[in-house]
């Protein structure tokens, strides 16, 4: 999958372009790269930053018209010029949106720990965006036992295991999501004690109200927009933002204006952003924390497979439409 243009505004399917070439299952002499094949592939709405011809973002290159697009994925190693891998291998790491690539710095690469679990969980709960929700949650929020939790985009990669964390943490927990079908997989699915469908809210501060008549101690900031200031007249004093992402702005050539900030000031609120790449190190530590939680059921997931590399700009293009129940990743094949 190639970028054929610079995305301006809203991301369409024809932004991107599956093109059939053929690639040498070789490595170069004396290099130490290893060959992938690969399995699954995360959708992530960070993608979206790099196809844009300004890039916006500092952490992550933008992609280059014509060329593969790159994501997390999971893979098998199918040549190794690399001590640490062998043949066979099956790892987690930046591949590209391709049957086979070459990864020229295999030490960005971690091997799977557990393949006992589905490996297409490693491109969320246990990849890069159930990281995400670990170290937002976990070191960025740093829940107390009781506390009131609002979650944006809960029913997605990040959202629902933030929730579930909340739960285990003590915590009440409410979650917004675009339908009435994330609704009830919020409550009924993920335990959250409330949720609501913000697309049928005329005024997200009177749901909020509804929600948190006490207020709000932590919010973890998923979209950005009207939501972050409908919760900036909610938070409670000493209340914390994990500024996770913005989804909501991501498509719009001018990004919304928030209006509510000074509320920070009031209710002494710290706000902190966080960028997951900067937490890797902990991987082993979430890793086993989140295995465990999984096989003894205190822990579920929801994904939403498309099958096929040819499915993947429609399946991209399905997250800023809120078209992925759970998370969005796209099978190429299965080992
Ligand atoms: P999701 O699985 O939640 O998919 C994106 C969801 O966003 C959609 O399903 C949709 O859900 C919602 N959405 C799309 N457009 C809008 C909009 N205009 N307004 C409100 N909601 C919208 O994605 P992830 O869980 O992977 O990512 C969640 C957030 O976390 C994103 O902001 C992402 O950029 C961020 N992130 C940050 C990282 C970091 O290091 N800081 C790392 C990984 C992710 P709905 O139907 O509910 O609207």
């Amino acid at each position: 999958v190639v970028l054929r243009n610079y995305v301006d505004g809203f991301l369409k399917e024809n932004d991107m372009e599956v093109v059939t070439d053929t690639v040498r299952l070789q490595v170069p002499h004396e290099s130490t790269a290893v060959i992938v094949k690969n399995l699954y592939l995360s959708c992530d709405p960070y993608m979206r930053v790099r196809m844009s011809r300004h890039d916006q973002s500092i952490e992550f290159p933008g992609f280059v018209l014509g060329s593969v697009m790159t994501g997390y994925g999971v893979a098998k190693v199918v040549v190794s010029g690399h001590k640490d891998f062998k043949v066979g291998d099956l790892v987690l790491g930046i591949t590209g949106w391709e049957e086979y690539s070459l990864i020229t710095d295999p030490n960005s690469l971690i091997k799977i720990n557990h393949p006992e679990l589905p490996l297409s969980y490693y491109t969320g709960i246990l990849g890069m965006p159930g990281m995400t929700a670990y170290i937002g949650f976990y070191e960025i929020c740093a829940p107390k036992q009781g506390e009131f939790v609002f979650v944006s985009a809960a029913s997605g990669a990040v959202g629902q295991l933030v929730g579930q964390f909340a739960k285990l943490a003590g915590c009440y927990v409410v979650g917004s999501a675009g339908s009435d079908e994330k609704v009830t997989l919020l409550k009924e699915k993920f335990g959250f004690e409330d949720a609501f469908n913000y697309k049928k809210e005329r005024d997200l501060n009177a749901a909020l109200k509804r929600c948190f008549p006490e207020g709000i101690d932590i919010y973890f900031e998923n979209v950005g927009g009207a939501m972050l200031d409908a919760v900036l007249l909610n938070m409670r004093n000493c209340g914390r933002i994990a500024a996770c992402g913005m989804v909501s702005q991501y498509n719009l050539e001018k990004p919304e204006g928030v209006h509510n900030l000074i509320n920070i000031v009031s209710k002494r609120v710290r706000m902190e952003g966080f960028v997951v790449l900067d937490h890797f190190s902990k991987y082993r530590k979430f890793e086993e924390m989140v295995v465990q939680h999984l096989k003894s059921g205190k822990i579920t997931y929801v994904e939403d497979i498309a099958e096929g590399l040819e499915s993947a700009p429609t399946a991209l293009v399905g997250l800023f439409k809120g078209k992925n129940v759970g998370k969005q990743l796209v099978v190429i094949a299965r080992e």
